[in-house]
């Protein structure tokens, strides 16, 4: 199991920019609650999960299984 960015710059960059202009809070999403800080609630249950493969809402992380 492992984690990487996003094969692309450009979303890694923007993804990026929306996190430091929301405050670490998830920029694919409204609510500034805790649960959606980066790395959010989603993706660290995501992570967890041995059958998920695959990104994170906002796409700037994937998760391998291999
Ligand atoms: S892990 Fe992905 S979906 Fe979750 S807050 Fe970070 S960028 Fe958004």
């Amino acid at each position: 199991m492992g984690i990487r960015l996003n094969e692309d710059k450009e979303i890694v960059a923007t993804i990026r920019e929306g996190l430091k202009a929301k405050g670490g809070y998830c920029p694919c999403r409204l609510q500034r609650i805790e649960d959606n800080k980066c790395i959010c609630k989603e993706f660290r249950e995501q992570m967890a999960d041995p059958n998920f493969e695959g990104y994170c809402h906002c796409r700037l992380y994937y998760k391998f299984k291999d």
